[in-house]
């Protein structure tokens, strides 16, 4: 089965073609600045060289269909019968979505109304699906939400300390995100452990741009470091994580800021980039920075290193324990540098290092001493294929 999936934002689409059954990546790329001035489209088909051009994209169902024609003229499919589904990743499922769904029009309502929760992601993915609708019709659709594989949770791990009916009657909770990368890297722990998914304990360090930790015990997710948003959490990127949440008002008052105004401080100017004084939000810049004893870098990467060290305490103490470690996303698969701060810091768990497995990029791999309490392991996540197993799961 040939699925095509789209993960679709506010002016970008994402895309590849993955043959579900033989797990083939047969084309990918990325349409950017839609409904913006110089948009442009970038696709791969494998074996082929890299296509960039810019095309107007007023809208993203113009952006689509682009996508389709880029499909059949990079050779990708002969023709576009040859897509046998689509699966669109959904940033937020609430409370309504625990697992990968057939899409119809009361799926679509039901995203519809959980968007107050992702104000900025689901109406984007909607209009990727309604685009993708009217441009391949009596295709069958499959959404996976970010958030479903969270919502084994329990109550304590998921209420914030608040009056009870502002979870009842708004939904304000934990959700968590990047849920679909979390199930993909535990899940692969276990199969890599040859061990039962149901009886073993992982912590999955998801260390990208965005950042995220959870607690898989017992192939269930018992939780997870994002909140009600992706802002909760880790220090990130750009995002500030955690923070009292009293610092919004002080900020509004120092700095004559409105909510707006400081939210877009929380969410694109703090981090790591705001720490290291606007350095970078790439860890590549900063671990070079780092290593040349710049003190801002320092400073950044020493404060992210030590979130991650406090969640997987805190998850391990959650969970009663913890069998395996994974590090995944662009940090945690690339960067040696980062996953020896981290894994340094973890005696508690009479884990050693292997410094020479840890030079791994971007392949599964123990990186832990034989000996080590607790294994940890470098694995490469891939959402788009845990994306396109589900769709194919469902309608096959
Ligand atoms: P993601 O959001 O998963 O795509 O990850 C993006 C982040 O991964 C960026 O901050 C990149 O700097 C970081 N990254 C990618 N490659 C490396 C690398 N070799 N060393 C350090 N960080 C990297």
């Amino acid at each position: 089965m040939k699925v095509l999936v789209i993960n679709c934002g506010s002016s970008s689409l994402k895309f590849q073609l993955i043959d579900a059954q033989s797990q083939e990546l047969l084309f990918k790329g990325l349409c950017e600045r839609i409904g913006i001035d110089h948009s442009q489209i970038s696709y791969t088909a494998t074996g082929s060289e890299k296509v960039k051009k810019e095309v107007a994209m007023p809208d993203h169902k113009t952006a689509v269909s682009l996508v389709l024609t880029a499909l059949t003229e990079s050779g990708a499919v002969a023709s576009l019968s040859e897509i046998d589904a689509v699966g669109h990743r959904i940033v937020h499922g609430g409370e309504k979505f625990t697992s990968s769904v057939v899409i119809d029009e009361e799926v679509i309502g039901a995203i519809e109304e959980v968007s107050d929760l992702a104000p900025l992601h689901n109406p984007a993915n909607i209009i990727g699906i309604r685009a993708c609708m009217e441009l391949m019709p009596g295709v069958p659709m499959v959404a996976v939400f970010d958030t479903a594989f969270h919502q084994t949770m329990p109550e304590e791990a998921y209420l914030y300390g608040l009056p009870y009916s502002y979870y009842t009657e708004y939904g304000i909770r934990r959700y968590g995100f990047h849920g679909t990368s979390h199930s993909y890297v535990s899940k692969k722990v276990a199969e890599i452990e040859g061990k039962d998914y149901e009886s073993i304990k992982t912590i999955v360090c998801h260390l990208g741009n965005g950042a995220s930790v959870s607690a898989v015990k017992n192939g269930k997710c018992v939780d997870t470091s994002m909140g009600l948003t992706p802002l909760e959490g880790l220090i990130m990127g750009t995002r500030s994580g955690a923070i009292d949440p009293s610092v919004v008002e002080m900020i509004e008052k120092k700095t004559g800021k409105d909510t707006a105004g400081v939210m877009n401080v929380l969410n694109k100017e703090s981090g790591v980039y705001g720490l290291s004084g606007n350095i970078s939000s790439d860890f590549r810049d900063l671990e070079d920075a780092y290593i040349e004893g710049n003190e801002n870098a320092i400073r950044a990467v020493d404060c992210f290193v030590y979130q991650v060290v406090k969640y997987i305490g805190a998850y391990a103490a959650a969970m009663g324990g913890v069998d395996c470690i994974a590090f995944t996303a662009g940090v945690g698969e690339n960067s040696g540098f980062i996953r020896k701060l981290i894994v340094n810091r973890l005696g508690l768990f009479d884990i050693t290092l292997n410094e020479e497995a840890n030079k791994v990029r971007g392949e599964e791999k123990l990186i832990s001493m034989p000996g080590s309490k607790v294994n940890v392991y470098v694995v490469p996540t891939n959402e788009e294929l845990a994306i396109a197993k589900d769709t194919y799961a469902l309608l096959a």
